[in-house]
């Protein structure tokens, strides 16, 4: 029932931005075929779903499937009000290994987003995964070039990503920004993004969260091949999966939960590009679970808690 789980998505502000967006959000790396080749008509429907549904907040990258997310979020879009949804989108990072924080090629980049995603404006830029670049180059180079396309409209406010939130705490004390985002640093496995989210809040920056199900560990599917989890991370996380199925209940419901509740986040983004699995999510997040059972999952991945990988050019 779409109408009644509209009530229950809660809404939170986006630090000093002014807007207000769903605890919630979208996150649209799975269209790119990020996890497994997509059906896209199943992707756009994931996206309706989630708007219907009162998500209003959505998160891509030109990076996701080599601009492949970009465009399919694009067509998903076409003819929805622009002004019911919050879109955010990245400049720096355009393959596993490419990246560039130069301010004419993020320049250029937004261009390129705001033809896929069909817009003349971002609600969001954000430097992607900045612990690959230079920091001193994002603080005084790629920044103040964005703060340009602010100024002339194409963008509307100013964020960085990392998964290594140190990062994210050094660019944000260098210079004024209006959101952070890490991924897999608050869930069932990682503290790290609520340690740091005080003096994030104390400058005005808001915190997002991203990838709940720790891009997959925390799901019956598990982690894809790729995943960056040492193989300690990934036995614990499959005993969770396996305590949860025991119990009778999804470990991704415990999971998502679990991220998305927290107040200090402005908004947790999960990705799917499966519609029922999105209906899922927004209900699944909104609901809460039993304490007990997370107790006996954190007692499960309490040996793994906080196991950080390595990403980046330099320890942060
Ligand atoms: P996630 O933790 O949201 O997990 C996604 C995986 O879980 C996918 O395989 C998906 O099919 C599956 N899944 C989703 N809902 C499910 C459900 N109800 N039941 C079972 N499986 C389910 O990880 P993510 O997609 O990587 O992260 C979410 C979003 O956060 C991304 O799409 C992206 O927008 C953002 N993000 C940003 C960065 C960055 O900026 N560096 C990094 C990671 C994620």
């Amino acid at each position: 029932d779409g109408g009644k789980d509209r009530h229950l998505v809660e809404y939170r502000p986006l630090g000093r931005t002014g807007l207000t967006v769903s605890m919630l959000g979208y996150g649209a790396s799975p269209l790119g075929g990020v996890y497994a080749p997509i059906d896209e008509q199943a992707g756009i429907r994931a996206v309706r779903t989630a708007l219907d549904l009162g998500v209003n907040i959505i998160d891509v990258s030109p990076y996701y499937g080599a601009t492949a997310a970009e465009t399919v979020l694009g067509r998903a879009l076409r003819g929805v009000d622009r002004d019911s949804y919050v879109l955010a989108t990245k400049v720096g990072r355009y393959g596993e290994d490419s990246f560039d924080f130069s301010a004419a090629r993020v320049v250029a980049s937004v261009e390129e987003s705001l033809a896929r995603l069909g817009t003349d404006h971002l609600d969001l830029i954000q430097c992607h995964d900045i612990e690959f670049g230079d920091l001193d180059q994002i603080v005084e180079e790629t920044l103040p070039a964005l703060a340009a396309l602010r100024d002339a409209g194409k963008v509307r406010h100013l964020g960085v990503t990392a998964y290594p939130v140190t990062a994210l705490t050094h660019v944000a004390r260098a210079v004024p920004i209006d959101t952070v985002l890490s991924y897999c640093r608050y869930t069932l496995l990682d503290r790290a993004l609520a340690d740091a989210a005080p003096q994030l809040a104390a400058r005005g920056v808001a915190v997002m969260n991203a990838s709940p199900l720790a891009m997959g560990l925390l799901s019956r599917r598990g982690a894809p091949p790729w995943h960056p989890a040492p193989p300690a991370v990934r036995q614990a996380a499959a005993d969770a999966v396996r305590l949860c199925d025991e119990r009778g209940l999804d470990i991704a419901r415990v999971a998502l939960r679990f991220a998305a509740e927290p107040a200090q986040f402005a908004t947790t983004f999960v990705g799917t590009a499966d519609p029922h699995d999105m209906a899922r999510n927004v209900r699944w997040a909104s609901t809460p679970v039993d304490p007990e059972l997370v107790r006996d999952l954190e007692h499960v991945l309490r040996p793994v808690l906080g196991h950080a990988w390595p990403s980046g050019r330099q320890r942060h």
